[in-house]
């Protein structure tokens, strides 16, 4: 029997925590991290084709060091490695030389690479491919034999850059059962999970809003089969998983799907909780109880911004009126809420900023994230901020969670960073907050609690951030 080619799925390391996840990156604001849901993919899409390890750096605590000891000892033909928006410089540093310490083939996968493929590797002879789609129904073959074809980007034998810079999904896609045997299921937590040990499983892919500074709203949208989804549930209920963590962009797009697989769960793996991301203007009560009686205890919601004018700006599809709907309607069914917020989206005034927060405050979700608006690579803002030079020259890194980067001759990014900040402070920082909070924790691991609060108030030491200071704004 010939051996199969060895593959090596790599996270990389990284000097902080960084978030490599669904084409996305931040750095964890809490020391947080799951297991990333393009590398489970691709296990499940590659396990029949390849002798298959993973090696999460980040969730394993690795150094540089030791990941490549890590790899010499497994010896991959080919490696498929993650790469960052916060951690892209770094990121393509050690896949250079891991490259040439093994002689294997480097195919990368990233939202910074998704529109920019071929001019990575034009750029970066060390890359030797790059996956556009990591739930392509092909994706094997592709790698395999290095096929003309969409979703993947070759360097051929002559050094020609092949394939169609194209993100293509025909009809539903499938990937397996993850390998969950060989990731390190036990290092991964988050607040948001209830339960350990917790995995990622992805129903849908792309997300068809289009909102203008998201990624997501670029990528088509496609449906996973139900079939290859259940078969999954099935497998997390006998591997004693407890908490699934839905990593598609917009789980409520379809709600006749949301059912169907709301009853999956309550079939196939009754008892498992779960959480997922909607769009608040696809949810009410009807959906919600079915979704609260499959186990969903938390959604969040991408509220963004207090003022209607900016919604509306960029495309969202939703109106302050919308979003307080449904965050009452969440509350009325008990359901925990995750509000995502941004501040700093060109177009924004100091008045929009505290709208924003105002209605952080009104809402009062489970869990407020307070970002600044980053021009990711691929998004609709970033060819803006590319094209009319908005983007700080001084800029290092791209990163939702830590500085501003746009500079459109409105807000300053200081005084974006002064704002969310700020925005923290105040969320965080109240009696009744902290006693909401406390109680909730209740219902998760108690050791993990204290630890996302000793990881974010060191890391705001580290960072800079003054809590105690009076924000300008
Ligand atoms: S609704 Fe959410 S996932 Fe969809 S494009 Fe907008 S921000 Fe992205």
């Amino acid at each position: 029997m010939t051996e199969m080619p060895r593959l090596l799925l790599l996270n990389p390391p990284s000097e902080r925590m960084a978030v490599r996840d669904n084409y996305y990156g931040c750095s964890s604001k809490a020391g947080y991290y799951w297991p990333p849901i393009d590398l489970l993919a691709l296990s499940g899409k590659l396990r029949r084709y390849f002798t298959l390890s993973v090696i999460d750096a980040v969730a394993q605590g690795l150094s540089s060091g030791k990941c490549m000891s890590l790899i010499k000892g497994f010896e991959p033909d080919i490696i498929v490695m993650l790469a960052g928006p916060v951690t892209l410089k770094s990121d393509l540093e050690f896949a250079s030389s891991a490259g040439a310490a093994f002689k294997s083939r480097v195919f990368l996968s990233g939202g910074p690479l998704l529109f920019h493929g071929k001019e990575f590797l034009a750029r970066y002879e060390f890359i030797d491919g790059v996956i556009l789609n990591f739930v392509d129904n092909n994706l094997a073959e592709h790698i395999l034999k290095a096929e003309e074809g969409y979703n993947v980007l070759y360097r051929g034998a002559g050094g020609d850059i092949r394939g169609e810079e194209k993100i293509r999904c025909r009809g539903d896609f499938s990937y397996g059962v993850p390998a969950y045997e060989i990731f390190p299921l036990k290092r991964y937590r988050t607040p948001l999970a209830w339960k350990k040990p917790l995995t990622c499983v992805k129903a849908s892919f792309g997300c068809p809003v289009g909102c203008g500074f998201c990624l997501y709203g670029r990528l088509p949208y496609a449906a996973r089969s139900l079939d290859d989804l259940f078969a999954e549930f099935r497998y997390l209920k006998r591997a004693g998983i407890k908490e699934i963590m839905f990593s598609d962009p917009n789980f409520t797009v379809d709600r006749a799907r949301v059912e169907a697989i709301c009853e999956g769960i309550s079939r196939h793996c009754m008892g498992i909780r779960w959480s997922a991301a909607a769009h608040a203007a696809s949810i009410d009560r009807g959906l919600l109880r079915v979704m609260k009686s499959a186990g969903c205890h938390l959604l969040e919601i991408g509220v963004e911004s207090g003022s209607d004018r900016i919604l509306q700006l960029y495309g969202k599809n939703s109106d302050r009126r919308t979003v307080e709907k449904a965050f009452d309607a969440c509350k009325l069914e008990g359901i925990d809420l995750l509000g995502y917020f941004i501040f700093g989206l060109p177009g924004e005034s100091a008045r929009d900023m505290r709208a924003t927060l105002d209605l952080a405050l009104e809402l009062d979700p489970y869990i407020a994230s307070f970002s600044v608006a980053c021009p990711y690579l691929g998004t609709p803002l970033a060819d803006e901020c590319c094209r009319k030079g908005w983007i700080d020259p001084e800029t290092e890194e791209f990163d939702s969670s830590s500085k501003a980067s746009i500079n459109c001759g409105g807000l300053t990014p200081a005084e974006v960073n002064k704002m969310k900040e700020y925005a923290y402070r105040k969320f965080y920082l109240r009696p009744g907050k902290i006693l909401k909070i406390a109680l909730q924790s209740l219902k998760r691991p108690p050791l993990d609690f204290l630890y996302y609060l000793w990881y974010f108030f060191s890391r705001a030491a580290m960072t800079g951030r003054s809590f105690g200071s009076r924000a300008v704004l």
